[in-house]
């Protein structure tokens, strides 16, 4: 058999075999709802694995479009009766088509920005001075309103549109290396800070530390950590991914550390595959499993331990919420009880379930980027569900997703709050009460 994938780590032809063609997978995937072929599902996809592993086909402009419109979100893993393992296998092919297929100019030039930037919070930051003027002085109104980027590239627009409110608490990061426990010392954590994370939403970061803290937690913030490498390893920009992975375990080299905790649903999918991302590395091999082994979601890790902390009603009314499933939790961690639990715990909440709550928002990482006519489509049909339900709020635990939601929501009469729902656990312990829009 002559294969057309190159030597280094091709999908596995018994993970492909192990697919019996069935279909179930499709009526949940959110590429080929929105694109309707059949090439853009995951039966269509480990088809083209096969026919290119066989010979019978190369990856080509003709084929790897179809692998680009795969939102990673793993929906197909969850639902596929047979255990077919997709995640390993495109995480297996991204890589391939990277290297074996060059990209266009326009597709090069927004992905060097994107792998040149977002992976690299310093870099990010020091733009931040100039995004925040953009915003302050009125031209990004006017910028968006003559929808100018959508006429020059509709991915510069996409990426604009989801752009944060740039604050003065992006420009620095404010917490310490080492914080104490309040009370008796019953654990010792790492935190993971993000990227878009410690940037645009330094309050979930703080949240995080607030909840952990008053838990008991002695919470260690290493000074040294960089990105976690989903952006690079979700896109299959392997060394990169690699090299960024081995940055974030030496940060957390010798903190002797109980658990490494992340609030980024994304970030935490990623990290808990350092072992796969690292398998080729002897140097690494072992330290990249141990790392992954003790990686918790923050709402994974607290519903785990017994929660110390009184918790009081967010408003004087009761309060509706809507939990929004993240596909990297959901789908990558198989994390969705532990979320809603924590937030019953909260007095006066009653807890929203939307229809297709298992399918993907369109933010997908960088997709929504990429791809942002897909990701549009189901960024819609995700808010007009979450709407639907009621609720006051939007308890979300993805940056990703909270962005893609937020954009989505902008032009709604009376949207609801978008929020972390360690945010949520925070104010409730604090006291705080939430005034509603
Ligand atoms: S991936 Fe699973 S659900 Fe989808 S066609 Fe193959 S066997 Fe069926
Ligand atoms: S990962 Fe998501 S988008 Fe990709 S094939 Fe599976 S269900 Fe479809």
């Amino acid at each position: 058999m002559t294969t057309n994938f190159d030597t280094k780590n091709p999908p596995k032809q018994k993970l492909i075999d192990s697919c019996v063609h069935c279909g179930f997978c499709l009526s949940t995937c959110p590429s080929y709802r929105v694109i309707g072929k059949e090439m853009d599902s995951p039966r269509g996809r480990i088809y083209l694995m096969d026919a290119i592993n066989k010979g019978e086909a190369t990856i080509d402009e003709a084929t790897s479009p179809h692998f680009d419109s795969c939102l990673g979100c793993l929906a197909c893993v969850t639902t596929c009766p047979s255990g077919v393992q997709y995640d390993k296998l495109i995480a297996a092919t991204r890589p391939q088509v990277e290297r074996n297929q060059p990209r266009n100019l326009s597709d090069r030039l927004i992905r060097t920005l994107i792998f040149n930037l977002f992976p690299y919070p310093n870099r990010l930051r020091a733009l931040l001075p100039s995004l925040w003027l953009y915003q302050k002085s009125g031209i990004q109104q006017v910028i968006r309103n003559s929808k100018i980027l959508d006429k020059v590239s509709p991915r510069l627009a996409a990426m604009e549109s989801i752009l944060p409110q740039v604050t003065p608490e992006s420009l620095q990061d404010k917490l310490p290396t080492i914080i104490p426990a309040q009370g008796e010392t019953r654990y010792r954590v790492g935190v993971i800070l993000g990227c878009v994370q410690r940037l645009f939403f330094s309050s979930v970061n703080e949240a995080t530390v607030r909840v952990l803290t008053a838990n008991g937690c002695e919470v260690i913030i290493p000074k040294s950590q960089g990105c976690c490498a989903a952006l690079p390893a979700h896109q299959g920009q392997e060394i990169q991914a690699q090299q960024l992975a081995r940055q974030m375990i030496d940060s957390f080299a010798d903190t002797n550390v109980d658990a490494i905790i992340i609030n980024a649903a994304g970030c935490g999918h990623t990290l808990k595959e350092y072992g796969h991302i690292l398998e080729d590395d002897p140097e690494y091999r072992t330290k990249a499993q141990e790392f992954a082994d003790q990686v918790k979601d923050v709402q994974e890790f607290l519903s785990s331990i017994k929660l110390t902390t009184e918790l009081s009603p967010l408003s004087d009314q009761e309060l509706k919420i809507v939990y929004q499933d993240a596909c990297h939790l959901l789908h990558g961690q198989k994390i969705s009880l532990q979320p809603r639990q924590l937030l019953r715990k909260i007095p006066g909440i009653t807890l929203k379930e939307p229809i297709d709550a298992a399918l993907c928002c369109g933010s997908a990482g960088i997709y929504n980027m990429l791809q942002p006519e897909v990701a549009n489509e189901l960024g819609q049909q995700k808010v007009t569900n979450l709407i639907n339900t009621g609720a006051d709020i939007i308890a979300s635990p993805n940056p990703g997703c909270a962005l893609q939601i937020t954009k989505h929501l902008r032009f709604k009469d009376k949207p609801p709050m978008v929020i972390h729902p360690v945010e949520l656990l925070d104010y409730s312990i604090r006291g705080v009460k939430l005034k509603l829009p």
